[in-house]
């Protein structure tokens, strides 16, 4: 159980990010001083909705460049934090060719590089590391014997690895390397946020987060033809950003936090999308047959393996813990997927069918 002294500068890596954004704003506006770790401070694009931000809010903004790859490169702007804030980590799904360079190395590697830096700066009293649903499960599938298909904290991603699923795995040995370096010691503790799928408008339109991806896929026709059946746990970034401060500054947040505020399937996410901007893009009707996306699957750059575990397997979450724990209350996220929609709209990433 860990105070955290208000005043004390708060450690946020990878804060150019999709979720970082949204952590920074909030603590900015409340008044805090931030320490961002960025991989190239000067590059505006990554860094000017930042320091804007900054300009705006009460709060101070401090930039620093670290590599979540450079050993060392922590310690700075780790100077006199209490609380370190852990986003950091590469979140895409496909166009790279090494998954172990592009994923695992960089989150693995990464959060031992940061917790060492924690274990050498004495005044680090909590981390809270953005985790995933993915440390949970690795394929639908994997939950096929749980009741009602809804995992809890309680689970763990046994079966994805570096050649199946590398993202969901990545996530995972982070995780696990993030408890075993936090076990081995007494001065901090650890909290993890584990987000389903995170959507809602951006701060950046510089992010290659998957969340943004996946949206993207509803407007540039790669879904007209229909969607794999295929669920995904839901949450609006805005109640991810609120979770992560809340279980930075709340002495009794403990363990893992799953953030899910529901699971809907692409159809699903496609009828929301098509109920709020009608029949202007090409949003999915219906799905694609599973054995039909199976054969071909390899074409869009999934293995048969992924469709035959994942397409028509249910999932959810259990999120008592965070509303609980954390008194987390759900924003809308059929509301979250249109507003994100139409901030790609609005930042030209979607193009309007003519
Ligand atoms: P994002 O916008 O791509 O943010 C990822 C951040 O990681 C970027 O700031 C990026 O910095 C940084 N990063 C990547 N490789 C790095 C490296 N080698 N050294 C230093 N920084 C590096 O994605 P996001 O969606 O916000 O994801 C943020 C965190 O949330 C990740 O840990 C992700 O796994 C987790 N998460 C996301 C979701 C979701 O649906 N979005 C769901 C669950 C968990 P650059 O700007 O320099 O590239």
């Amino acid at each position: 159980m860990s105070l955290i002294n208000p005043k004390a500068p708060i450690l946020v890596t990878g804060a150019s990010g999709y979720v970082a954004g949204w952590i920074v704003k909030k603590l900015l506006e409340a008044g805090h001083t931030v320490h961002a770790t960025v991989r190239d401070p000067n590059k505006v694009s990554s860094v000017a909705h930042l320091q804007k931000i900054a300009s705006a809010s009460p709060g101070t903004l401090k930039l620093f460049k670290a590599d979540l790859l450079d050993q060392g490169a922590f310690s700075v702007p780790m100077a006199g934090c209490e609380l370190v804030i852990h986003t950091a980590s590469p979140f895409v799904m496909t166009g790279f060719t090494d998954a172990n360079e592009a994923l695992v190395r960089p989150a693995l590697e990464g959060t031992r590089n940061v917790l060492e830096a924690v274990n050498a700066t004495e005044s680090v009293r909590r981390v809270v590391l953005t985790s995933s649903v993915a440390a949970t499960f690795g394929d639908s599938w994997d939950a096929r014997d749980v009741p009602g298909s809804r995992l809890d904290e309680t689970f763990w991603n046994t079966t994805s690895s570096v050649d199946h699923q590398p993202y969901l795995y990545s996530k995972t040995v982070a995780e696990q390397e993030a408890w075993a370096m936090q076990k081995a010691q007494h001065r901090w503790d650890l909290v993890c946020i584990n987000p389903g799928l995170v959507v809602g408008p951006a701060l950046t339109t510089n992010s290659i987060s998957a969340s943004i991806t996946t949206l993207q896929q509803f407007g540039d026709g790669t879904l007209a033809m229909g969607a794999p059946c295929m669920w995904n746990g839901l949450v609006d970034v805005r109640d991810v950003a609120d979770a992560h401060i809340i279980a930075g500054f709340k002495p009794e947040a403990s363990g893992r936090y799953i953030l899910c505020a529901e699971s809907l399937t692409l159809l699903d996410m496609a009828a929301a999308l098509r109920a709020h901007f009608g029949t202007k893009y090409p949003f999915p009707r219906m799905t694609v047959p599973k054995i039909l996306f199976w054969l071909v699957s390899p074409l869009f750059g999934y293995t048969r393996d992924f469709v035959w575990r994942n397409m028509g397997w249910p999932i959810h979450f259990n999120n008592e813990r965070s509303r609980e724990g954390l008194g987390i209350q759900y924003r809308d996220v059929r509301q979250a997927v249109c507003e994100h929609f139409q901030q790609l709209i609005d930042d030209g990433l979607v193009k309007r069918r003519s």
